[in-house]
């Protein structure tokens, strides 16, 4: 049982029963594959980001691959392997505004983001005193509010924000602003004490040598403009977490 994002793009996309398609899943099933389980044995589980610890607690999943950054206060409650993917938080907004350039911009503009995300917290802690905050349960539904006005920028991790920008109904409507101000390392989140830990970075670890890894990610970023900081991903950043 894996957790993933139904409506991010690129990452993690599902309608209906079909099989997801997007970066995240594509590392999934590689993982999943190395660890003995074949794609059509993989339930996938949608794990919206307020819902991810707990549906790690509850035993609802094994292991989740949803944009999930590691983070020591969520350490407290899940395990993570990996990193598999290095990010940063950026802002979208629509393709003819030119006001916003990047967080400091924001004073006294409407910005949404999602409940449970280290994007909305990241703004209580370092930009709320400036900026309305409007938290929603997914970054699709923030973008609905970007079209019509509601907000005037949608933030969270810049490969999110290109996926949806990049879709068939938004094509041309929004603009990554391109100036990113944190640092994601997605993790795979496992329960607390797990012992698969080990199996899951030998796996990625594999998945980047083989080249893999970055077949899956050129694939579901095409047609995006987002490139991957090969920086990032190769530097400190990337480097495993010590399995506890
Ligand atoms: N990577 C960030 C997080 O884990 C933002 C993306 C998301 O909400 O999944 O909170």
């Amino acid at each position: 049982r894996i957790g993933i994002k139904y409506d991010q793009p690129g990452l993690g996309y599902r309608q209906g029963d079909a099989q997801p398609t997007g970066f995240d899943t594509d590392v999934a099933r590689y993982v999943a594959d190395k660890m003995g389980v074949a794609e059509d044995k993989i339930t996938w589980v949608q794990t919206p980001s307020a819902n991810r610890e707990n549906a790690l607690e509850n035993g609802e999943v094994d292991m989740i691959f949803a944009t999930y950054s590691i983070t020591d206060a969520r350490k407290e409650r899940v395990g993570f392997a990996g990193p598999y993917f290095v990010a940063g938080q950026d802002l979208l907004v629509r393709a003819d505004d030119t006001s916003i350039t990047g967080p400091e911009s924001l004073d006294g503009k409407n910005l949404c983001s999602v409940t449970g995300s280290t994007s909305a917290q990241k703004i209580k802690d370092q930009f709320a005193s400036g900026v309305n905050l409007v938290e929603q349960g997914g970054y699709a539904e923030c973008v609905t509010y970007l079209e019509s006005g509601q907000v005037d920028a949608v933030t969270t991790d810049d490969i999110i924000l290109a996926g949806l920008a990049a879709t068939d109904a938004n094509q041309g409507k929004f603009k990554v602003v391109g100036n990113t101000f944190t640092t994601e390392r997605y993790g795979v989140g496992i329960p607390k004490g797990s012992d698969t830990c080990e199996e899951i970075n030998d796996a990625i670890a594999e998945m980047k040598e083989s080249g893999e890894w970055e077949k899956a990610l050129k694939a579901n970023t095409e047609g995006t403009g987002y490139e991957y900081s090969e920086e990032l991903n190769s530097g400190e950043a990337a480097q495993a977490e010590p399995c506890a």
